[in-house]
C-alpha cells in the first residue's frame, strides 16, 4: 500500500482518519512515524490557505503525499467568527472551555431562531511537488445557550445538531464521524485518494 503522511501531531485527529479513510487504500503514517518535526505557522486569513500551507511543507519535507486540514467554527449572529480563528479565540492558549465562554457570553442576548452556526473543515492533499487540492466539509447546527455532554473537544458541547436533539458532545465517537466536517471531507478525500492510485498504477 502507498504511504499518505497525515500532517498533524494531534493523537484525536490522527485516530479520526484512521478510521475515515479506512479502505481508501493508502496506510497513514504520523510526522512522529517518520521522525519528522516540523512546525508550520498557519497565517493564512482562510482555512483552504493553512490547509495548503501545511500539506504542502509536509510533503517536501517527508517526500510523501500529504494530507493536512484546517477546520473552525463559523456563527451566523458573530459574522462568521471565530472562523479560521477558531483555536485561539480567546488567546494563544486558550482552554476549551475559555473559548466556550466566550462564544456563549456573545450570544447571550441572541434569540434561538438566530443562533445558527456550522464547523467547516478544508482538507488539503499535497504532492512532494507541490501540487495541492483541496476539498470542504460542512456540519451545520446551532449555538446552546449551555454546554452539553463531554464528548469530543473544542466547541463541541455548544454545538447542537437539529435533527439528533443533542449537542456534538453527546454523541458518541461514531455518530460524531457520521455527520462532521472533517467527515464530510474526508469522504471527498477518499475518492480523489482512490482516483491517485489508479493514476500511479498507469505511470510508465
Ligand atoms: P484545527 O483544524 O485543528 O486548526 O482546529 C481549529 C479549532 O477549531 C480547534 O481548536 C477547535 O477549537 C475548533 N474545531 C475544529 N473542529 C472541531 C470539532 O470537530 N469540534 C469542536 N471544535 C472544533
Amino acid at each position: 500500500m502507498p504511504r499518505l503522511l497525515i500532517a498533524t501531531n494531534n493523537r484525536g485527529k490522527l485516530a479520526e482518519y484512521e478510521v475515515l479513510l479506512k479502505g481508501c487504500g493508502w496506510e497513514l503514517v504520523s510526522p512522529a512515524d517518520l521522525g519528522l518535526s516540523l512546525s508550520v505557522e498557519e497565517t493564512g486569513a482562510d482555512y483552504a490557505t493553512n490547509a495548503r500551507i501545511k500539506a504542502e511543507a509536509f510533503a517536501r519535507a517527508s517526500g510523501l503525499l500529504t494530507l493536512a486540514d484546517d477546520s473552525g467554527l463559523e456563527v451566523d449572529a458573530l459574522g462568521g467568527r471565530p472562523g479560521p480563528l477558531s483555536a485561539r479565540y480567546a488567546g494563544p492558549s486558550q482552554t476549551d472551555e475559555e473559548a466556550v465562554d466566550l462564544v456563549l457570553a456573545q450570544m447571550r442576548d441572541v434569540p434561538s431562531v438566530r443562533r445558527g452556526a456550522r464547523f467547516r473543515c478544508v482538507i488539503a492533499l499535497a504532492e512532494p511537488d507541490g501540487d495541492a487540492r483541496t476539498v470542504e466539509g460542512e456540519c451545520p447546527g446551532a449555538i446552546t445557550n449551555e454546554p452539553r455532554g463531554h464528548n469530543g473537544f473544542g466547541y463541541d458541547p455548544i454545538f447542537y445538531i437539529p435533527q439528533l436533539g443533542r449537542t456534538l458532545a453527546e454523541l458518541t465517537p461514531e455518530e460524531k464521524n457520521a455527520i462532521s466536517h472533517r467527515a464530510d471531507a474526508a469522504r471527498k478525500v477518499c475518492a480523489l485518494l482512490k482516483e491517485m492510485i489508479g493514476e500511479r498504477a498507469s505511470r510508465p
